[in-house]
């Protein structure tokens, strides 16, 4: 027989993260981090929390972080929820709320945590297939569900979707939260996060992973009316006061208040992704436009999970998807000028 906690244990299906190799010299093309390290700024102010504030429990509210995102954001702290990384943010968000009453709406492909999300709450998703140009179909997320999310840009694709098209599905029905998920939108994309004065059941989740080259203190906010802050901090309160750490918190304010350097480092970013997208075309690539940290590539003669391994082999990682809707396919984060160029050169030997 069983154990009792068998069951419990083999109903979840957690997430697989991309691989993050212990040997240094790899080129890291597969988990979209920057290539470039935070602002000075950020270090400083790290190291300062480290002097005077690892005795203490962390603020258990992030007032000063939300007080910085809400001046950056012309927002107010109200309309700001901090956590543990966007992961953490979004999962609050699919405990809080969305029902197993009413199907989640999320496209196929997306950003597969979602899925896993919504299968540990026992929520049914309703997953809409993207078109044949992998572009969000706008009327199918417009038809009744218990609520959507969606990244803007998707991932992996790197496609982004237009602001109309996003208010077209919050006015569907102003009953049920929409998230849209930012984690790229500062290489190239347009926050929502203006309409979060105008829908209230818009909340819109944003990450420092990506553009604030700070993956590794685990930042991520989301923005939206106070009704939905307040659940967050509900729910979060009732699991964890201190989800975010003091390095952490002084950490993110300082990248927060050093907007022009983050803004300069985008900027190099896209520079470098349209020079790969250029250079990959040349060589028989077809690449779906990105307004990403990275980008969607695939080629008609030769098979994506051999050239990841052969990759591999060379001392780069990338990831490959092989998904009955997209099959062939490979994902390359925007790694900096040489690692792009060490790419297509190994590109160049392969195909
Ligand atoms: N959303 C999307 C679309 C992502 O690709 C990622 C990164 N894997 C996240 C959210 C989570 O990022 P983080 O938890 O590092 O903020």
């Amino acid at each position: 027989m069983s154990k009792y906690w068998n069951e419990r244990i083999h109903r979840l299906e957690p997430y697989v993260p991309g691989e993050q190799p212990k040997d240094k010299r790899y080129i890291k093309l597969n988990t979209n981090e920057n290539p470039y390290p935070p602002s000075p700024k950020v270090l400083a102010a790290i190291k300062e929390a480290v002097n005077d504030r690892l005795r203490l429990y962390p603020d258990p509210n992030s007032d000063d972080l939300r007080a910085a995102l809400a001046a950056r954001f012309g927002l107010s702290s109200e309309n700001i929820f901090i956590g543990n990384g966007s992961d953490e943010v979004l999962a609050f968000s699919f405990m809080t709320f969305f029902s197993p009453d009413r199907p989640v709406m999320f496209a196929d492909i997306t950003y597969s945590f979602y899925k896993v999300y919504a299968n540990l709450c026992s929520l049914q998703p309703n997953v809409i297939p993207l078109d044949e140009e992998f572009k969000l179909p706008v009327k199918a997320f417009c038809e009744s569900s218990g609520g959507v999310v969606i990244p803007n840009p998707n991932a992996p694709t790197g496609q982004g979707i237009s602001i109309e098209s996003i208010q077209k599905i919050l006015e569907a029905d102003p009953d049920r939260v929409v998230i849209i998920d930012e984690a790229y939108v500062n290489f190239g994309g347009e926050s929502v996060i203006p309409l979060t004065k105008e829908y209230p059941n818009l909340l819109v989740v944003q990450t420092l992973s990506k553009f604030g080259a700070l993956a590794g203190i685990r930042v991520g906010f989301a923005f939206g009316d106070p009704e939905l802050i307040q659940g967050l901090n509900r729910l979060k309160n009732s699991i964890n006061s201190y989800t975010i750490d003091c390095l952490a918190l002084a950490g993110a304010k300082a990248a927060i208040e050093d907007d022009e350097y983050y803004r300069q480092m985008a900027e190099r970013v896209i520079r470098t992704r349209e020079n790969t997208v250029n250079s990959l075309a040349k060589i028989g690539f077809t690449i779906i436009p990105s307004e990403a940290n990275f980008i969607f590539i695939t080629h008609p003669q030769y098979d994506a999970e051999s050239i990841f391994h052969q990759l591999r082999d060379k001392g780069i990682l990338v990831r490959y998807f092989h998904q009955p809707r997209i099959s062939n396919y490979l994902r390359v984060s925007i790694g900096s000028d040489e690692e792009m160029n060490a790419f297509i050169v190994a590109m160049k030997d392969l195909v």
